[in-house]
């Protein structure tokens, strides 16, 4: 291990707190309404974010994983929605960019729109048939090769920013295609015939991301809007893992660090009557703030060596191990960190309109967000030992 954080990546870092502080202002309000954060993202834009993957040859900022991550954990803190929703664009243009199965015109094409034009692009692979548990299963939505483009039809789940975002990448299944495991992403704008969005987004937590359901009947995209396909989807998910799972580590560890930072600021503030010190004067008190801060830093530590080792080896079995380690400690970690948080500042964090109720209910996410804590240990299983994936036997029975 053998890795500084650079003085621009402390750069990009600081810029991101200070964002963070103004998009705080407004986070409550977003969260409460669930609301779309356009207003962030329209900030996130003019910085340059939406390039922020793109190579410098093509005019973008070509970061690697490490400083996304000190960008994102920064973000997050200020509003964790606006940062898992923007890393969405993130998740998608890195892998495009990078693929060697994408064509330079593509590229181009990519880095027009996002450089040059700022527009913001969704992700949505997700159906309501799907599940990582059992692995792959053949993409429900079709795409049919029509006169002059492709015709879409199936109905997604979970689509972050969906009707913030000027394009949605969608993951279909080629009509033309053999293998199970085919995909094909289309780029579908925000309006156009056939596409409709159904607003059914009232979650627990992570409210303003407004991952809504996405619905495709007949919906025509002309032939430069196919950006990728390929015949196995898992191996371009498992090659370009450092965006398409690795890059949500870093929201959530921002929640954590959010949760405590703002522990600590109640925590000094109150003072008992008939007591001339605060609470954090309490040994109890100071030993779960000293748990928290050892687990927290053991969750940041995995999290910046892992994007270290992504962004310094690539996809090597030890950095996919690294990675998913890493999405495990923070997911489990910050689940714990926002619960302990509210249990240490009481019943008077608990009102709608704390941020330790908000993030309490954020950081119940961190778990069960992409890829999953159970997938992250299945996975992490799977490269220490060296197994072929193909030798494991499924395990639910198929029909
Ligand atoms: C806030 C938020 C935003 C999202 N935004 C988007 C988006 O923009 N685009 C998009 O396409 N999708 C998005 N998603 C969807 C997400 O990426 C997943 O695809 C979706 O959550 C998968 O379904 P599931 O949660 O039911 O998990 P499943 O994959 O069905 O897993 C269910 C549970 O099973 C267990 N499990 C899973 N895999 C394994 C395994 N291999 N071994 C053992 N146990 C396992 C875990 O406990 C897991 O929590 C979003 C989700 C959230 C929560």
């Amino acid at each position: 291990m053998d890795f500084q954080i650079t003085e621009d990546q402390k750069r990009l870092q600081g810029r991101c707190l200070e964002l963070a502080a103004d998009f705080a202002s407004r986070s409550a309000e977003h969260d409460r309404e669930g609301t779309h954060p356009s207003e962030n993202y329209d900030i996130l834009r003019r910085e340059g974010f939406c390039a922020l993957n793109i190579p410098e040859k093509l005019g973008g900022a070509g970061l690697g994983l490490l400083s996304h991550t000190l960008a994102f954990e920064a973000l997050a803190q200020g509003c964790p929605s606006t940062a898992l929703s923007f890393n969405m664009h993130l998740s998608i243009t890195g892998p495009l960019m990078a693929s060697p199965q994408v064509s330079d015109e593509t590229k181009q094409m990519i880095a027009k729109l996002t450089v040059e034009e700022r527009k913001l692009i969704a992700g949505n692979f997700s159906e309501a048939s799907g599940t990582a548990l059992i692995g792959e299963r053949p993409l429900a939505t079709r795409a049919k090769r029509v006169r002059g483009g492709y015709s879409i039809t199936g109905r997604k789940m979970f689509a972050s920013m969906l009707q913030a975002a000027d394009y949605c990448a969608v993951a279909t299944y080629p009509d033309d295609a053999t293998s199970p495991s085919a995909v094909m992403f289309l780029l579908v704008p925000r309006v156009a015939d056939g596409r409709s969005v159904i607003a059914n987004w009232d979650t627990l937590g992570m409210r303003a991301t407004r991952s809504d359901s996405l619905v495709l009947e007949e919906c025509w995209v002309p032939e430069s809007a196919a950006v990728f396909r390929a015949d196995d989807f898992g191996d371009f998910r498992v090659d370009f893992g450092n965006w398409f799972w690795a890059s949500y580590t870093p929201v959530y560890l921002g929640v954590g660090i959010a949760a405590y930072n703002e522990l600590l600021n109640v925590l000094k503030e109150r003072q008992p009557l008939g007591y001339s010190q605060p609470l954090t004067y309490h040994p109890d008190v100071r030993r779960q703030i000293a748990e928290m801060s050892v687990d927290l830093e053991a969750a940041r530590l995995m999290t910046y060596h892992s994007a270290w080792l992504s962004d310094t080896d690539g996809p090597t079995p030890a950095t996919m191990a690294a990675l998913f380690r890493a999405k495990y400690m923070v997911g489990e970690v910050v689940s714990k960190v926002t619960q302990t948080a509210l249990k240490l500042a009481g019943a008077h964090a608990i009102f709608k309109g704390s941020r330790l109720e908000q993030l309490f209910r954020d950081g119940a996410i961190a778990p069960i967000q992409t890829p999953p804590s159970d997938f992250c240990l299945y996975n992490v299983g799977l490269f220490e030992t060296g197994l072929d994936i193909g030798d494991v036997l499924p395990p639910l029975k198929p029909i």
